[in-house]
Formats: structure tokens, C-alpha cells, sequence
């Protein structure tokens, strides 16, 4: 087919935000030895181009740093966070002329990546996108990006991708749940150590404990229209995924 007459090496992906496992997907699709690199921008700024990802350093995009200056702030107070932290990604244009924009506020989630890249390039690396500000939780005073409580989920094996998260906001203070999936019903059985690795695991990452419940595969309600709401409220005593 076209494919092989075509001998595509090297793609870049952008406009949507898409995951690590559409990536592998993608690779694979077009046989070995082909590269899928995002690339990220926004139209308020200049579109496509304000970083990307090479082919040595998937995971982190370079930033084009000679015409875009790059911050990451808190987006609740704005001030920058230390180094390698999450937070909001600020730009401000250094070469645009018709409409300059001066330390724009993405709402975009990332973090600087402080390792040198493999490529030898020396431009700030920013990790893919975790989210969006607006899906920012605030627990007990840290902020916590579902996305990143998905890919710690995405990443433990006896788990299925399929989650909801509940703040719990019947006392004083918020707590977090997270409702999760086995993959296969016969690690039911673990249930208990499968919770307790997630639950060590998240401590780590986000420095929260988090609540968690373990299911049995397909227990979880499906929303098969569109996409799923993954952050649910309680308020009464009423579950509020029914
Ligand atoms: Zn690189």
C-alpha cells in the first residue's frame, strides 16, 4: 500500500491534545521506525510552533525559546512556581510585530523539564500538557491536576484507565476519592494492596492522600456519549454518581 511507497519517518502531531498510548498507537500503525512528536501552540500567540517535541526526547517539547519567552506560574496567585514544579504555562512573544502578547496566560498546565535533552539542543523543555487550569482541584490548599492522578492510574498495571475522582466536601476540610478499576475481576482478590500501592504512589506524586475504592471491571458507570465527567462532588450523603 501507500505506506510502504511513501516511507514515512518522522510526523508531527498536533492541535488536540492526544496521549502517549495514541502515540505508541500511531507508531505502530505506520511500522517501525516511524516517530510521532507533538507539537503545541495556541492562535492567541501564533498557532502551531511554539514548542515541540524532537525525536530523542519524546515526553517534553522544546520550547522556541529565541521567539517565545516561557514561564510557569501558580495560576491561583500567579507567582512563579520553583523549578521543575507544575503550574500554568505564561508566554510572552519576543518576535511578533502585528500583536505582540505580553506574559499571556495560557491556562495550559506543564512544567519545565530540567534534564538537558538527548538531541544536545540547548531550548527549555516543557513535559506534555497535564490539563487545563480550569480542571485545577484545590485539596486541602495543593492544587491537584486530575490528569496527572490518570496517568499515575494509566500506569499501574492491574488497573484499567477508567476512573472517577469525588471531592468530598461534606466536612470541614475537602477529601479526595478515587474510584478505580481492575483490569482483570480475578485481582479483586488484591484489592486491598492494589489501593494501598496507588495510594502510596499518589502520596508521592502529589503529596495528597487520596481515598481510594477498588472495583471490578465494568463496575464503574459508562458515559457513552461524548466525554466522561471524571470530577464529581458530594454535598449530602447521597452518592453522587448514583
Ligand atoms: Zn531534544
Amino acid at each position: 500500500g501507500v505506506k510502504d511507497r511513501i516511507n514515512l519517518r518522522w510526523g508531527v502531531h498536533g492541535a488536540e491534545p492526544w496521549t502517549n498510548e495514541l502515540r505508541e498507537k500511531i507508531e505502530d500503525l505506520w511500522g517501525g521506525g516511524y516517530d510521532a512528536c507533538d507539537i503545541y501552540g495556541l492562535s492567541e500567540v501564533i498557532g502551531p510552533g511554539v514548542a515541540a517535541e524532537c525525536v530523542e526526547g519524546k515526553g517534553s517539547l522544546h520550547v522556541f525559546e529565541d521567539h517565545f519567552y516561557p514561564e510557569i506560574v501558580d495560576p491561583d496567585t500567579g507567582d512563579p512556581v520553583p523549578e521543575g514544579d507544575q503550574g500554568e504555562l505564561v508566554l510572552t512573544s519576543l518576535s511578533k510585530e502585528a500583536q505582540p502578547v505580553i506574559r499571556y496566560r495560557t491556562r495550559d498546565i506543564t512544567r519545565f523539564n530540567p534534564e538537558p535533552c538527548a538531541c544536545g539542543r540547548t531550548l527549555r523543555r516543557i513535559d506534555r500538557l497535564a490539563g487545563r487550569a480550569d480542571d485545577m482541584l484545590i485539596i486541602r490548599g495543593i492544587n491537584v491536576y486530575p490528569t496527572t492522578i490518570e496517568s499515575v492510574i494509566l500506569e499501574d498495571p492491574a488497573l484499567g484507565g477508567h476512573f472517577y475522582l469525588i471531592v468530598d466536601k461534606r466536612g470541614t476540610l475537602p477529601e479526595l476519592h478515587a474510584r478505580v478499576e481492575v483490569k482483570e475481576a480475578a485481582d479483586l482478590a488484591n484489592a486491598d494492596a492494589i489501593a494501598q500501592r496507588l495510594q502510596a504512589t499518589l502520596m508521592e506524586v502529589i503529596r495528597l492522600r487520596v481515598n481510594i475504592e477498588v472495583h471490578a471491571p465494568g463496575a464503574l458507570p459508562r458515559n457513552e456519549l461524548g466525554k466522561t465527567k471524571r470530577v464529581w462532588e458530594q454535598t449530602t450523603d447521597e452518592d453522587p454518581l448514583g
